[in-house]
């Protein structure tokens, strides 16, 4: 911890005077009202403030008060609020809110943590957030940005946004719990960007001790015009993601080849900036079932060849790969099965890994392949949080497990584990028990390469800070 911190608040404080205001500071200095602080923070939870502007907008001119909510379904909220992230779930929260608040206090928003957190929807971001804008209270909220910024910073060394918050409240000096949340939101969402920040034009880039900012390395290293990135996503619904701001994410992770996963829809129901993404060759391989499973990969340089499939129609009716060939490799993306939670597709999923494996290596006889994908698979204990608890659990039971020695066995290379052994490393989490937020999670997310192609391995990244799926992107710096 060798930064001043105080100085460097007071520079921020001068810098993000014209930024962009985070939309619940706006909220709360505009209105001074508790209810509309409280419902605009259960709204803003990974979601882009713009679109928490105007979700808020729309429900406060018809529920500006806590009994004007009571009187809404939760249909009608959900209609309200789409397309803020999870609007379902935070619709039944508001629709729960009123009863709960009228029940317990009084239909009045309560100034305590433990009051906050007894409200549907509300953990302990959003509480302190209410405490600190609405109240005036000391209240550290510690969100992504401020988690990511105090760690790059190393004023802290924390996993966990909550123990970044348990770390400040002992040694951030007290007046700065209120302020610190809106201006390191402004500085995170302006300069210090999770995905490439911009140390270039940084008020702070002469002390900053730029602690993990690892995309910045993998741009440096891309500056050899010889190094490709290819990024792989299993995006959970791409027509979800597009609303949470899904091309001004690609814009900063700069992909040559972006492979994405479970994109859940057909081309005609993508909007033409999706179908057709700016300065990329744009390709799809759907699922026959609407909404279910299907594969997109997005270049900047034309491939010499598209291949669809690996020839058998079980998986292939899936859209589960889907292959591009360049001059001097294949990039195959690729949605590998789930074996389900009753383990009743373990059989199917096996009947693919051995085809694709199969396919992979005929490819791989001809010219480098890089199999990029969501392989539904956690290799070995160090790539899941409880591998103990999850041995007999899809994703990591003995056989996928030992499908995946065997794979490796033949010579496929886990670029991420060539140029990384450290643990708690996860590319995906479960959207339940705020698992992301204490980072227990799994890696299930990989970019392998054929044996013979090691050497063009230059790193291996995953960008745990990306959010808008329950997966976030991995990373390939590989030679051209
Ligand atoms: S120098 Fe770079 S890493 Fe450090 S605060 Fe500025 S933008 Fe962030």
């Amino acid at each position: 911890m060798n930064i001043d911190i105080e100085q460097y608040l007071a520079i921020l404080k001068k810098e993000v005077k014209n930024y962009q205001v985070p939309v619940v500071d706006l909220i709360a200095v505009q209105t001074k009202d508790p209810f509309k602080v409280l419902v605009a923070t259960i709204l803003s939870a990974r979601t882009k403030d713009e679109v928490t502007a105007k979700a808020s907008e729309r429900l406060f001119k018809k529920a500006g008060t806590v009994e004007k909510l009571a009187e809404l379904d939760e249909k009608a909220l959900q209609k309200m609020i789409y397309p803020v992230g999870f609007y379902k779930n935070k619709a039944k929260y508001l629709a729960a809110l009123p009863g709960k608040m009228a029940a317990d206090f009084d239909s009045v928003v309560p100034d305590t943590m433990e009051g906050l957190l007894s409200l549907p929807g509300v953990g302990r971001k959003t509480a302190n957030l209410v405490l600190a804008q609405a109240f005036g209270v000391p209240a550290i909220c510690v969100d992504t940005h401020v988690h990511r910024i105090m760690n790059i910073w190393g004023y802290v060394t924390t996993r966990t946004p909550e123990q970044t918050e348990m770390a400040l409240r002992k040694i951030l000096p007290e007046k700065y719990w209120i302020p610190v949340n809106s201006l390191l939101v402004a500085f995170g969402q302006g300069t210090c960007r999770p995905v490439g920040p911009h140390c270039d034009r940084c008020v702070l880039v002469k002390t900053c001790p730029q602690i993990g900012v690892t995309s910045r390395k993998l741009k440096q290293k891309r500056k050899n015009k010889n190094v490709l990135r290819l990024v792989s996503w299993n995006v959970n619904g791409l027509r979800a993601i597009f609303k949470k701001g899904f091309i001004d994410i690609v814009r900063d992770m700069a992909p040559d080849v972006l492979g994405l996963q479970e994109i859940k829809a057909m081309v005609s129901q993508l909007p033409e900036s999706l179908q057709n993404l700016d300065g990329y060759h744009s390709y799809f391989y759907s699922a026959k079932r609407k909404g279910y499973s299907g594969v997109a990969s997005y270049s900047r340089q034309e491939p010499e060849n598209v291949i669809k499939g690996i020839g058998d129609s079980r998986f292939d009716d899936e859209g589960r790969v889907l292959t591009l060939e360049f001059n001097n490799y294949f990039f195959i993306n690729c949605y590998f099965p789930n074996s389900k939670n009753d383990l009743s597709r373990l059989d199917f999923k096996h009947d693919f890994n051995v085809l694709l494996q199969k396919f992979a290596e005929d490819l791989a006889s001809k010219k480098s392949v890089v199999i990029c994908g969501d392989y539904n698979v956690a290799h070995k204990e160090i790539d899941l949080a409880n591998p103990k608890q999850n041995r007999k659990n899809a994703g990591f039971t003995p056989e996928e497990c030992a499908w995946m020695d065997s794979f490796t066995d033949a010579g496929w290379i886990d670029s991420f584990r060539m140029k990384n052994q450290e643990k708690d490393q996860y590319s995906w989490w479960s959207y339940r028990s705020r698992a992301r937020e204490r980072n227990i999670g799994w890696r299930i997310d990989y970019h392998c390469v054929d044996k013979n192609s090691g050497k063009r391995i230059v790193d291996a990244d995953i960008f745990q800070h990306i959010p808008g799926s329950d997966h976030c992107p991995v990373v390939l710096d590989f030679l051209c």
